[in-house]
């Protein structure tokens, strides 16, 4: 149909006076599902990619939706499953002992499961900073050039930029793609000043909760001035965070030297330095880009494959240590169990609730 929303409304009319009715959120995708089209993985890359805001967030939903999460867990489920009907067998002729598995074996095997668990749970920490974003937080002195440099990231003229110290007084806050990562990049009053009025202080208390959360710091430090002692105590106050530390108007002759800090010479006005501060943060934050294509996980996925590596693990100690196969494959089943929920071939119905109550109507 055409895209006047006038034609639209009228023939959604015309077809509820028919006797037709309104999809429900997510029905398309649920019928999908319950009909063995897609999986529940895929059902919520589905969603993922409806709600992409990056290029990278949207191919990486895109690969899930391909099914990258559910072609690991296959793999790693006919393994398990290969182990169980050995453990089985071994079971139902127990005169022979571990006839068709050692115990040496299944320990083994199923050291290799937590291995292969263990590697697709430390993808999720990256999988999680595309599909949720990350923060990086501007802080530094008042005067130094942190709502330059915010405007400079944001590429707007959002933050007020003035020559009077102390005029951010709340926090502004921008989405921005850096590297395919959606940052929300934080501009924050001068923490170190002291605080003129209630409105200001307000203002600097929100500035310290920001940079208690921050997934990465961007430090700025005047690059034309003499460093003061309050640009130290921010520096050795963040040390230990991820952080960039950036020289800010390098523009004019530098007052110290940028190397001794390990700071990013950069200038607001030409917008030198600018692109490696980008790459640095996201370095910092340590979310370089893979080039294969990662398995994301979400919440719900995360916990059901930690419960399935410990399940596992429990089996690998347990075989060696001699117990009984009816208590490995008691593991076993259970780690099985977690592949089928995160996949949906056994889910709760209120988990499935939940899952398609969060789409829009219709998808
Ligand atoms: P904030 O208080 O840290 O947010 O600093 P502002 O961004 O408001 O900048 C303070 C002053 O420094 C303003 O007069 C800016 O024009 C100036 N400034 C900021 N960045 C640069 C830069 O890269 N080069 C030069 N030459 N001046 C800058």
């Amino acid at each position: 149909m055409h895209g006047s929303p006038l034609v639209l409304d009228a023939i959604v009319r015309a077809g509820l006076g028919a006797g037709a009715r309104v999809a429900n959120p997510g029905e398309f995708t649920l019928r999908a599902y319950l009909n063995g089209r897609i999986n529940l993985v895929q059902a919520e890359a589905v969603r993922d990619l409806i709600d992409a805001v990056t290029p990278l967030q949207a191919r990486v939903a895109f690969d899930q939706l391909q099914g990258t999460l559910t072609a690991r867990l296959a793999s790693m489920e006919a393994r398990l499953l290969d182990l169980i009907a050995r453990l089985e067998a071994s079971l139902d002729f127990p005169d022979e002992g571990y006839h068709f598995i050692t115990r040496d074996e299944s320990s083994r095997e199923m050291g290799a499961i937590v291995s292969a668990l263990d590697a697709l749970l430390a993808d999720a920490k990256r999988g999680r900073m595309i599909r949720e974003g990350l923060t990086a937080v501007v802080v530094g002195r008042p005067n130094v050039g942190k709502s330059s440099l915010f405007n400079r990231l944001a590429g707007s003229e959002r933050a007020i930029v003035t020559e009077i110290a102390g005029t951010t007084r709340d926090l502004l806050t921008e989405r921005v793609d850096i590297g395919g990562v959606p940052f929300t990049v934080v501009d924050t009053a001068g923490v170190h000043r002291e605080a003129a009025d209630a409105i200001e202080e307000e203002g600097i208390a929100r500035a310290r909760q920001a940079r208690e959360v921050a997934d990465v710091l961007v430090v700025v430090l005047d690059g034309s001035a003499a460093l003061v002692e309050s640009d130290r105590e921010l520096l050795a106050a963040t040390a230990g965070r991820p952080r960039v530390v950036v020289a800010s108007k390098a523009d004019l002759p530098a007052r110290w030297n940028a190397r001794e800090f390990d700071a990013l010479p950069v200038s607001s006005l030409t917008d030198a330095g600018i692109d490696r501060l980008r790459s640095e943060m996201i370095r910092a934050a340590d979310a370089e880009p893979h080039r294969d294509a990662i398995a994301t996980l979400n919440i719900r996925h995360t916990a059901l494959v930690g419960r399935a590596r410990d399940a596992a693990a429990r089996g690998r100690d347990a075989a060696l240590e001699g117990v009984a196969e009816e208590f490995l494959l008691a593991d076993l089943h259970e780690a099985r169990a977690c592949f089928d929920e995160v996949t949906g071939a056994r889910t709760p119905d209120d988990v499935l609730r939940l899952i398609f109550e969060r789409f829009c109507i219709g998808k």
